[in-house]
């Protein structure tokens, strides 16, 4: 399950329609067949034949009324507002693939933190449920916020470790990494008993240093980090931050780089 708001910028990000918190609008270019009836209904003049991404954003006030008129579903929504219920109710649809294969459900995003309340009370419902729980985290978070809602129901953390000096850090993503370094530290020892797997995302450029990646490795070992994974970085994130009018940071190799190559 995938949920709005991020406040890190990395350039990077692999979902970055899930950056902004509020639902937009995404434009898929190979599915137009130029109808035309786009730029008809659109009230606000936010609708450019001229230009490969469609709309003109600072116009567009995301009413929808283009994606309700689009034969081809090249427009749509990314993100809607959804109650605990109705999620629960998707999720359990799935509840015998669950049981038979011993899956269950990851919170991603986005950063699902973001939303502690939200996340806190629909974990809830699905441990009553039995079912396996996993989240993929930033670590940038309220430690009482995280350790008093979903930390207990919670059986498999994902935490991303990316940059380890903390101007770096802040000059790329936006925030120090700090409070991502103190929370992490905090999981490993105060819950010995919780699986924690930290990641890295590899990426030419910001993150594929040796500096950088010894000295992250260094520390995870002093702080008895036990499972560590090299996430390789692959392009997906461009083509999808373009759909959405966002835009891509040249520096971005827009090659796959698989696991073998490091
Ligand atoms: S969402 Fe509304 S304002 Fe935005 S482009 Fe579509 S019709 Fe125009
Ligand atoms: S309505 Fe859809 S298919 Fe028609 S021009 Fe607009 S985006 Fe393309």
């Amino acid at each position: 399950m995938f949920l709005k708001g991020c406040p890190l910028q990395c350039p990077w990000c692999h979902n970055p329609e899930f950056i902004n918190p509020a639902p937009e609008i995404a434009f898929y270019h190979s599915r137009c067949v130029g109808c035309g009836e786009c730029g008809e209904v659109c009230r606000d003049q936010a609708i450019s034949y001229a230009t490969p991404l469609r709309i003109i954003r600072n116009r567009c006030t995301v009413c929808g009324l283009c994606v309700e008129a689009c034969p081809a579903r090249a427009l749509e929504f990314v993100g809607q507002e959804m109650s605990v219920e109705e999620v629960l109710e998707i999720i359990m649809r799935d509840q015998h693939f669950y049981e038979v294969s011993g899956g269950g459900v990851t919170l991603s995003g986005g950063e699902p933190t973001v939303q502690m309340e939200f996340i806190s009370a629909l974990l809830k419902e699905l441990k009553a449920r039995g079912v396996h729980t996993a989240i993929q985290t930033s670590g940038y978070f309220v430690w009482e916020e995280f350790a008093s809602g979903p930390l207990p129901l919670l059986d498999l953390i994902f935490m991303d470790i990316k940059i380890a000096d903390p101007r770096e850090h802040r000059l790329v993503t936006g925030v120090e990494n700090t409070v991502i370094r103190e929370n992490l530290e905090r999981l490993i020892r105060e819950f010995p008993d919780k699986e924690v797997v930290v990641r890295i995302p590899i990426v030419p450029g910001y993150t594929a240093f040796a500096e950088n990646l010894y000295a992250l490795s260094s520390w995870l070992e002093d702080i008895g980090a036990r499972q560590v994974v090299l996430l390789p970085f692959h392009p997906f994130g461009i083509s999808k931050a373009e759909n959405i009018g966002r835009q891509v940071d040249e520096r971005l190799p827009r090659k796959s780089l698989c696991q073998g190559s490091f």
